[in-house]
């Protein structure tokens, strides 16, 4: 990328409302000077020193800016490495190899899942066959009250199970990569909402080779936002609903939230929108369009998840669910709500991606067209 460090990086993306939060920039400064915080957003931590500068960069390292899935020409870039070729324009949702209803057979690994369960079957099978050592994920927290989510490591089936379901808050797992390192962990399937998804191109496309050879999957979670908890705490308040006593939520074009009390409540989407994170407010990427696996719930089937296959080794993992017997599948096509909805998010998604905020003279990031 020739000269250019974090002062870019956070001049283009950072500071111009671009930065998703995805913490990919931390995960690869190999020296730490990135700091993270609580609002999700990354910055320099030397002390007396410019939230632009960084005296490592000044000296020619520039791995933020390779890690960072929304520097420059990233969507192109990845796709060629990922795919081998650029997206064509209507390829809305990204390049897919198929696309399936998928449900895990394990009664329990189905029932602990937010969708079909196929998250959570595909990392316990990894660990089960020793493809992985470790998942980054997001477990809850535990002190903040329930559905508030924080990075986590999972380290076998177990770790899986208990931190299975969706979390409408962010979490950014790859901050979980850490502990990953520390412990000398080889091969980690990351798991994580479109923009943590494409550090699956990052990493491989900009030649961060440590953490290339580790990522043994990317699994995407489709997302059109995340939530602040304090703002969901508060709309559940305005519905009588303690937060406390949810035992589940899902959003599918409405606000779905089931109580200890066995009742099921819906909230329209639209008392939610003036909580959305503001890290996801210039998001394009409903579809976790370069992750291996793409995995969401939306679709007339309550209980499947529908799964995009997008590379070879994505292939290879869903085969070997399959064929193990701990996944079932049926075609895409079959699930006709499910197609148009994916399309239709996924093109909604894209015209968040604006035309001007770079400060003057920056490079323009190319976001690839789109019919
Ligand atoms: C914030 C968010 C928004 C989403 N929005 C949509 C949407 O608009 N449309 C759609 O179709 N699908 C959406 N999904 C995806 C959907 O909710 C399911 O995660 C997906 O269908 C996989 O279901 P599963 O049963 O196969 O996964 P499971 O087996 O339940 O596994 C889910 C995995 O996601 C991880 N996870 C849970 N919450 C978070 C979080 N906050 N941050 C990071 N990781 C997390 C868990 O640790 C677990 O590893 C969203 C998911 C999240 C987390
Ligand atoms: S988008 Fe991710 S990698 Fe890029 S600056 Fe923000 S946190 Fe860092
Ligand atoms: S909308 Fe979803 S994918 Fe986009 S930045 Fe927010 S959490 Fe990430």
């Amino acid at each position: 990328m020739g000269e250019v460090h974090w002062r870019e990086l956070y001049h283009e993306v950072v500071d111009t409302g671009l930065c998703t939060g995805c913490a990919a920039c931390v995960m690869a400064c190999p020296t730490d000077v990135l700091g993270y915080t609580d609002d999700f957003i990354p910055f320099q931590q030397g002390e007396g020193m410019g939230h632009d500068q960084c005296v490592i960069g000044d000296r020619g390292c520039d791995i933020c800016t390779r890690a960072c899935p929304r520097f420059r020409d990233w969507e192109s870039d990845l796709d060629v490495e990922l795919f081998g070729r650029v997206r064509r324009e209507d390829e809305v949702y990204g390049i897919a190899r198929s696309i399936l209803l998928t449900r895990a057979t394990d009664a329990g690994v189905h029932e602990g899942g937010q969708d079909g369960g196929l998250v959570s079957a595909l990392l316990c099978w990894g660990f089960d066959t020793e493809r992985i050592d470790g998942a980054l994920t997001s477990r809850i927290v535990e002190d903040r009250g329930p559905f508030d989510a924080a990075p986590f490591l999972a380290r076998n089936r177990e770790d899986v199970l208990a931190t299975a379901g969706s979390r409408y808050t962010y979490s950014a797992n790859p901050l979980a990569m850490a502990e990953a390192d520390d412990d000398r962990l080889r091969q980690i399937a990351l798991v994580g909402m479109s923009c943590m998804a494409s550090i699956n191109g990052t990493v491989s496309a900009y030649g961060i080779n440590k953490y290339k050879r580790k990522v043994a999957l990317t699994i995407g979670l489709l997302c059109s936002k995340t939530f602040t908890y304090e703002g969901q705490e508060q709309v559940l308040a305005e519905h009588g609903i303690a937060m406390e006593d949810v035992t589940k939520i899902n959003v599918k074009g409405r606000y779905m939230v089931w109580t200890r009390d066995g009742a099921f409540h819906e909230i329209p989407l639209k008392e939610l929108h003036p909580h959305t994170r503001p890290g996801c407010q210039l998001c394009p990427d409903f579809a976790a369009q370069h992750a291996d696996i793409s995995t969401g719930g939306i679709g007339a089937d309550d209980d499947w998840t529908l799964t995009i296959v997008r590379t070879e080794r994505g292939e290879e993992w869903m085969r070997g669910v399959i064929d193990a017997g701990l996944v079932e599948a049926r075609p895409g096509e079959d699930d006709a709500v499910a197609m148009k909805l994916l399309t239709a998010l996924s093109r909604k998604s894209r015209q968040r991606w604006p035309a001007d905020v770079l400060p003057e003279g920056a490079r323009r990031p190319a976001l690839l067209p789109t019919v």
